[in-house]
């Protein structure tokens, strides 16, 4: 498939186009036994590689990554660089590339930051999902993956989160609330014109890093999130983690989540592009979490021991807006899609230490 990738240079879409490119790599390879003798049969059926465009404007990534994904991929990625709030830029470019299928990462995913610039937290994210929107409208291109979040099942909906169980629309900052918008605006899309076919992915909390340490998070300034905050403590980039309050009524005391590796959410994009033809409803919901909830503390044990470094924390209190705990079924996407989260909280925190070792300072040389 020719499929464009918005935002493919940031964190997530950058591991996803790897696994689409991989995908079309596996189609017809050999399956040898251990002692390397070829069975002669092959591991998948024949698929068509994926051809990636890439769009990004970079104000949220480093144009870093297109080299270390044409290195580790050994593909020619397509690549324009603007901002997709521009219709008529997007437009240009869907009318001179035949696109199958899009995958809209582009968004701008700061909680804190949405709460104090509302305004361009709307702007960017509903403006460039529109200018996506209505580009496949005018070009005949009718099918999409959109990254929206578990944040869209608000405070009120009981754990494990269930696609339709309790979504309230009830999104408790601006960021969320574009997910909860754009989700509506899709779902709408996708009834009015028939042949539509729009995945919801309804991430948890991604973390780790590609397996090589080439590609990884790298948040600008200060991480908000625990696991990028947590690795800078490790390489000293940091003095020390903050947990924020450990008097929930959880396990330990501290808040739990759902972490999921980003190789496994990535190999979720592929299966959900795949499925989308064969998909029942015009527009769909799908968890992509483990199932699984991991309290901050055991996430800290678990980076100390990935990473042999200590990780000094102290108790704050707690932050404005969290949830105590928050976690998926990921029932559906295991059942329709036929994706399981694989990789433990280990293998990510060893993933994240070894792209943060690496790169201490991220893509910045
Ligand atoms: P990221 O910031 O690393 O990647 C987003 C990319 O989009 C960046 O490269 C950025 O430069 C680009 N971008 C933003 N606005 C743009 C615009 N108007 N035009 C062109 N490019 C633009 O974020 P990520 O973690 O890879 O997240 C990808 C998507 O997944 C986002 O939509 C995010 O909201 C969503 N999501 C992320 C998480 C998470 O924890 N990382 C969780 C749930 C959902
Ligand atoms: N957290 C923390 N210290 C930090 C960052 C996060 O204790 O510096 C906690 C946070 O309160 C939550 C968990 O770690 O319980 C995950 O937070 P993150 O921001 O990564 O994800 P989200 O809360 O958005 O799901």
């Amino acid at each position: 498939m020719r499929v464009l990738v918005t935002g493919g240079a940031g964190y997530i879409g950058s591991h996803t186009v790897l696994a689409l490119l991989e995908a079309g790599r596996e189609v017809g390879r050999e399956v040898a036994h251990a002692d390397g003798q070829k069975t002669g049969q092959t591991e998948r059926q024949a698929a068509e590689p994926h051809e990636i465009t890439i769009v990004d404007s970079f104000v949220n990534s480093s144009p870093a990554v297109l080299a270390r994904l044409a290195e580790l991929s050994g593909c020619e990625i397509k690549f324009h660089e603007f901002d997709l709030t521009d219709y008529q830029k997007t437009l240009e470019l869907f009318q001179a590339e035949p696109f199958d299928a899009v995958i809209h990462f582009a968004g701008l995913k700061a909680v804190g930051e949405s709460v104090e610039k509302p305004d361009l937290y709307y702007h960017n994210n509903i403006a460039s999902a529109l200018s996506v929107i209505n580009a496949m409208l005018k070009t005949g291109v009718n099918k999409l993956v959109f990254s929206s979040s578990a944040t869209v099942y608000g405070e009120h909906t009981p754990v494990p989160y269930k696609e339709d169980s309790g979504y309230h629309l009830e999104a408790t900052n601006p960021y969320g609330q574009t997910k909860v918008i754009i989700e509506r605006i899709l779902n709408d899309a996708a009834n009015a014109n028939p042949g539509w076919k729009v995945a919801l992915l309804r991430y948890f909390n991604p973390v780790g890093a590609h397996e090589s340490g080439h590609i990884g998070e790298d948040p600008l300034g200060i991480p908000n999130n625990l696991m990028p905050y947590v690795a800078q403590v490790a390489t000293g980039r940091r003095e020390q983690l903050t947990v924020h309050g450990d008097d929930y009524d959880t396990k330990d005391g501290t808040g739990e989540r759902d972490y999921l590796h980003v190789s496994d959410l990535a190999q979720g994009h592929v299966k959900a592009l795949d499925h989308l033809e064969h998909q029942q409803e015009p527009a769909r919901a799908y968890n992509l979490g483990t199932g699984q909830a991991t309290s901050v503390l055991e996430m800290v044990e678990a980076f100390r021991r990935a990473s042999g470094q200590a990780i000094p924390f102290t108790v704050g209190p707690r932050r404005a807006g969290d949830l105590a705990t928050a976690y998926a079924d990921p029932t559906r996407a295991a059942t329709e899609l036929g994706w399981r989260a694989e990789k433990t909280v280990d293998e990510m925190c060893a993933d994240t230490w070894r792209w943060q070792s690496q790169n201490p300072k991220g893509y910045t040389p």
